[in-house]
């Protein structure tokens, strides 16, 4: 009863004396403006990241600007506070500007006016900003029309983030994973070896002057029919690869356009696609080398009769870590300042640290695997004695930026690459496309000569930087479509091995949705040639999806 008594008053006086003397208006404004590039990060990688990968990264940044306009405004009073508040705001939000001030200026007239480019931009429009808030902090109005602003463009893309999350369940019809069932009449091993943006011959002897002539030669006296006119039903792995096993398009250009999120498609490449559901069906056990963070190997209907090559989840959640910390240092100038050795290595190891792992002998340079970890796990699986098929599935990302790996696979470099230069990087690429190879004859040497071999990509390469097809979506229908980048992008590499009898049945456009309609059709005793596949674009900034097919086709033909 006494304590009751006692203390109301005392600590709680003080307290809203310091809250009184904190400019709330501006303070809410420097929050919201220090957020915003947070929730934008996380609208526009909302396929990949997740809120619990980023939240703790925006409360630290958050919180140290809170912690410093609060000390300043119970320093020097409210007046001054709200005024900091405004200006440390603004820059909160600057730092995060960089990336997307440099693509516009280096897209426009600015190119030619500033000769340093990006940074020179960066600063004048942010110092510019600047002044001007500095200056307007002092109009009664301005605080409260900043607020409105700020609060609006850290809002909107966290409500557009969750309308997507919500809206992500609603894609199921899309699936073909209960067709009828398929009764295998042989059912040797069967090996699909996923080359992640390894190119068609012609697109890599065309456009990089690499020569994969010597391996289809290979792959041809090794008895497998080499496709060199396959496309991929979509240009990006998600939608390709879960198109490949679930043997369906994932997106088609109707009202419905893409899929929000990967969700579905993550769970078909898992295990849950009408391949994985055939093959259960007659018996076969699975084999899984995935590389990337999880989206493989994970729980699924096959899990009980899966083995996974190196799983190793606190990698995996480690270079899901480094890849977002990298993203958000990507989008300020602090990545190339740091490259040109301004910054101390403390400052860059906040965002480097974890690409690190991308050095580790254990991660294979962050590919996960090589082929002789394939052929062990294949190996402790026979071990154990069972006689059932199995189904190997490897995810290779050697052809794949960063380039980490050199010819014979081993550490090309040391220190991070800038992945900005993707495919574009030709050395870079031609190393990882030889180590690719070598992996492929690794493993095909390495595996009974009875064995089903397939040997496709999800998609090619991208033609000069990682992000140079973000435009195309919407130049798709004008005249100067970027159809060379296109025709690259969608052309895949694409060969399988079968039993004799069905190599008729394998025409020079086999890929897509059609790879193992091929396969279970010649393992069930009715080889036939599927109608030819399409090829439909989708990109991660747009929902829309078009066919390209016959724009496709017009202009393979057109280069003769
Ligand atoms: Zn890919």
């Amino acid at each position: 009863m006494n304590c009751n008594k006692k203390l109301p008053e005392a600590p709680s006086q003080p307290l809203w004396a310091v809250a009184g003397r904190l400019p709330l208006v501006a303070m809410v404004t420097a929050a919201a403006l220090a957020t915003a590039p947070f929730s934008g990060f996380l609208n526009r990688n909302r396929e990949e990241a997740l809120f619990t990968d980023i939240w703790l990264y925006a409360g630290l940044y958050v919180g140290a600007l809170m912690a410093v306009v609060a000390a300043i405004s119970l320093v020097f009073g409210r007046r001054v506070g709200s005024r900091w508040s405004l200006v440390l705001g603004w820059c909160a939000f600057a730092l995060f500007w960089y990336r997307d001030l440099k693509e516009l200026a280096d897209g426009s007239f600015l190119k030619q006016v500033f000769p340093a480019q990006g940074l020179v931009v960066w600063v004048v429009a942010t110092s510019t900003i600047l002044v001007l808030v500095a200056r307007l902090s002092r109009r009664s109005w301005f605080p409260t029309a900043a607020m409105c602003f700020a609060v609006t463009i850290a809002v909107v893309p966290l409500g557009q983030y969750s309308w997507f999350s919500v809206s992500s369940g609603d894609i199921s019809g899309v699936s073909s994973s209960a067709g009828p069932t398929v009764v295998l009449e042989q059912r040797p091993d069967i090996y699909f070896l996923l080359l992640d943006g390894f190119g068609r011959q012609d697109v890599l002897d065309a456009l990089y002057e690499i020569d994969t002539g010597p391996f289809v030669e290979e792959l041809r006296q090794n008895g497998f029919v080499v496709a060199d006119l396959g496309m991929s039903a979509h240009p990006m792995t998600w939608l390709s690869l879960a198109a490949i096993l679930d043997q369906e398009y994932q997106a088609l250009p109707s009202e419905r356009g893409r899929p929000p999120t990967m969700a579905r498609q993550i769970a078909l490449m898992a295990g849950e696609s009408r391949t994985h559901q055939v093959l259960k069906a007659n018996g076969y056990h699975f084999v899984t080398a995935a590389t990337t963070y999880g989206s493989l190997c994970r729980p699924s209907l096959i899990s009980e009769i899966e083995e996974c090559v190196n799983e190793r989840p606190e990698v995996d959640a480690a270079i899901l870590d480094a890849y977002v910390r990298y993203q958000l240092a990507f989008m300020t100038p602090l990545v190339g300042l740091s490259n040109s050795g301004i910054l101390p290595g403390w400052l860059s190891s906040l965002w480097l640290q974890g690409p690190e792992l991308l050095e580790d002998e254990a991660t294979v340079g962050g590919k996960a695997f090589l082929a002789r970890d394939v052929l062990d796990a294949v190996a402790t699986v026979r071990a154990r004695g069972g006689s059932e098929p199995l189904f190997v599935f490897a995810h290779m990302m050697y052809a794949h930026p960063p380039f980490t790996l050199g010819p014979d696979c081993k550490f090309r470099t040391r220190g991070v690459p800038d992945q900005s230069d993707g495919w574009g990087d030709t050395a870079a690429y031609r190393s990882g496309i030889e180590c690719a190879v070598n992996q492929v004859k690794d493993l095909i040497h390495g595996v009974d000569s009875s064995a089903v071999i397939v040997v496709q990509s999800d998609h090619g390469p991208t033609l000069g930087r990682m992000d140079s097809l973000d435009r195309a979506i919407n130049d798709i229908g004008d005249t100067d479509l970027p159809i060379e980048n296109l025709w690259a992008r969608t052309s895949v590499f694409s060969a399988v091995r079968l039993p004799d009898e069905c190599q008729p049945s394998v025409s020079d456009t086999y890929a897509g949705v059609s790879t193992f309609t091929v396969v279970f059709d010649c393992l069930a005793g009715h080889p036939q040639i599927p109608e030819p596949g399409s090829s439909y674009w989708a990109w991660h900034n747009s929902r829309k999806v078009i066919d390209l097919t016959t724009q496709l086709r017009a202009y393979e033909a057109s280069r003769g």
